[in-house]
């Protein structure tokens, strides 16, 4: 397999290209609009065909490059749901498998950092990996306080799933804000401060008194991406 991550340095987030090197078939995990033509670059040097490229949740602090991608390669565009976008090609199916030649990612539903969260988990030449989104960060997880968040949710997704991953499964987060770039599920069940909260309550208690503020870009992040980022008439100036 061939793996590359991208990193947007306005918004902290990865992106992460997956590849069958044998079929030379891709698919893209949470692309970010502005980067479109160092994909499609990307893409064309190591002579890799986009296949599909999908968002781990509908982002409020990017825009995601989705439409533009179907636009440009005519890849399939998934999302969580379909009903909330309606301009994706499909929606995501908790235990089902997505195809990239012949990798196969398992598609886990694991919602609370909002209720259309996915994680991605995929084993290949005997190596585990799981790209989390923002449902798992490095030390960290994401927040539960906007688009349906849900902070008991959030507890079942990570303690009921993610962490019952193999321990050497390596983290791919959907962001990180000091530069980590991987983690692995026994470094984050060990080190990661929310995972050591083990009471389900006091977790709860936790997410619910963060009180962060908004993402910068949320009203127009939000809206955009439920076009699949199609909404060019709005800008970020
Ligand atoms: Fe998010």
């Amino acid at each position: 397999m061939f793996l590359r991550q991208f990193f947007d340095r306005n918004t902290y987030t990865y992106t992460y290209l997956v590849a069958d090197k044998n079929t030379r078939e891709a698919c893209l995990i949470d692309p970010v609009f502005e980067h479109v033509s160092l994909y499609l670059n990307f893409l064309q040097e190591l002579d890799l065909k986009l296949i599909s490229a999908l968002d781990t949740h509908v982002h409020a602090d990017h825009i995601t490059a989705l439409g533009e991608l179907r636009d440009q390669t005519y890849c399939n565009t998934l999302v969580g749901s379909r009903g909330d976008v309606p301009c994706a090609s499909d929606g995501f199916r908790d235990g089902k498998y997505l195809h990239i030649g012949n990798l196969k990612l398992k598609v886990l539903f694991t919602p609370g950092h909002t209720d259309d969260s996915y994680s991605f988990y995929l084993e290949s030449e005997n190596q585990r990996m799981v790209f989390t989104g923002d449902t798992l960060l490095i030390r960290g997880t994401g927040r539960t306080d906007f688009q349906n968040g849900n902070a008991e949710q959030l507890f079942d997704s990570l303690h009921n799933k993610l962490l019952t991953l193999p321990g050497d499964t390596i983290v791919y987060p959907g962001h990180d804000y000091k530069g980590w770039t991987k983690s692995t599920i026994d470094e984050e069940k060990n080190h990661n401060p929310r995972l050591l909260i083990k009471e389900k309550k006091e977790f709860v208690e936790h997410m619910n008194n963060l009180d962060l503020p908004n993402p910068k870009w949320m009203d127009v992040a939000v809206p955009a991406n439920k076009s699949c980022g199609k909404r060019q008439d709005i800008s970020h100036g």
